[in-house]
């Protein structure tokens, strides 16, 4: 029990170290390195981030581990290494680039290695452990925590790469899900530190689908949500790249809107407002969704943003939500 989780824990932040050395220091993590400065990160970000490399070899993490004293049957439960069929034992990541997962006391829990270059899978996580409810951790929380809590913001994003960007462009209060959908501990995490949550998903299908099912679960607990889009299918990392760090904190952080005015450019998208039936069927679509909302303060605002937009009269709309109010019970 607990002292099994101190052990995997000191197992972790020592291959940390190993692997963040070898990626700094050695001839064999120059590829990696170089791999990473392509991508326009400095050493400084990457020490910040305790970024690592674990080399081209199967028993690199085995002989480490083992020298230093460790069972390996604790190390696979640890998620370290994998069992063979015939009892022996190898490395579960190689030549990848090692990012370390800290859970919220900042203890080194997992690791995400992602390849250099392309190929499949591009990222491996270490599995389920002792130590490691994925669905439980935030990337980077422990170090954004005092940013998040004084600003009573975060930014959430959706990979890794992501969040080392935008804390290089200067958004010190960013976190991010490690490849699945927010969950509800998550959501609950960010609602007991901060009053609002700004999503800042990849500018892709997936993401626009994830943003959507992140914004309704975050507002069920209460979250105050704001949405920073993406254009061009880019993602955040990518668009610090293209645009740089001031583009980014103006015209996607600072420009952030709400979650409404998020489902109204996309009930636009495809249509043509010029057009009397897609205006009507956009008007009607809005319309639904102002019905859903629970904050008369919202629904007046929203409604009479409406009547303005398309020179109708509030009563008009008022009426017609009515309407959708009745066939919804
Ligand atoms: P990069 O910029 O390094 O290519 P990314 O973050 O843009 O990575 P996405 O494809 O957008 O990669 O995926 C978002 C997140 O999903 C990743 O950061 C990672 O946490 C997770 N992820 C992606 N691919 C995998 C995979 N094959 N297995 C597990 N998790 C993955
Ligand atoms: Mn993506
Ligand atoms: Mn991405
Ligand atoms: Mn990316």
């Amino acid at each position: 029990g607990a002292n099994e989780a101190k052990k995997m824990i000191e197992a972790h932040e020592l291959l940390k170290k190993f692997y963040h050395h070898l990626l700094l220091n050695t001839k064999e993590g120059q590829a990696a390195f170089d791999y990473l400065q392509a991508r326009g990160w400095t050493r400084e970000i990457i020490e910040q981030f305790e970024i690592g490399y674990s080399p081209n070899s199967w028993d690199f993490a085995v002989k480490f581990l083992t020298g230093r004293g460790f069972s390996l049957e604790l190390m696979e439960k640890a998620g370290l290494v994998i069992r063979k069929e015939n009892g022996g034992y190898f490395d579960r990541f190689r030549n990848r680039i090692m990012f370390p997962i800290h859970n919220h006391h900042g203890e080194t829990v997992a690791f995400s290695g992602r390849m250099l270059g392309e190929g499949q899978p591009k990222y491996l996580n270490s599995p389920e452990t002792l130590i490691f409810h994925k669905g439980k951790i935030l990337y980077n929380f422990h170090q954004a925590r005092l940013h998040i809590r004084k600003r009573q913001e975060a930014v959430l994003f959706e990979g890794f790469a992501d969040v080392v960007s935008a804390i290089k462009a200067g958004v010190a209060y960013a976190v991010a899900t490690m490849g699945t959908a927010l969950t509800e501990d998550q959501a609950r995490i960010l609602r007991r530190n901060v009053e609002s949550v700004i999503i800042c998903y990849d500018g892709d299908t997936a993401g626009i689908e994830a943003t959507f099912r992140a914004a309704e679960l975050l507002s069920g607990t209460g979250c105050h949500v704001k949405i920073a889009t993406i254009p061009d299918g880019l993602d955040p990392d990518e668009y610090i790249r293209k645009y740089g760090s001031e583009r980014f904190q103006r015209d996607v952080i600072e420009a952030s809107n709400s979650f409404m005015a998020f489902k109204m450019a996309y009930l636009r998208r495809g249509k043509n407002l010029q057009n009397e039936s897609d205006q009507i069927r956009y008007i009607e679509e809005v319309l639904q969704e102002i019905s859903q909302l629970t904050n008369p303060i919202e629904k007046d605002y929203y409604l009479r943003q409406l009547a303005n937009e398309f020179s109708l009269s509030l009563s008009a709309l008022q009426q017609q939500l009515e309407r959708y109010k009745k066939t919804k019970d």
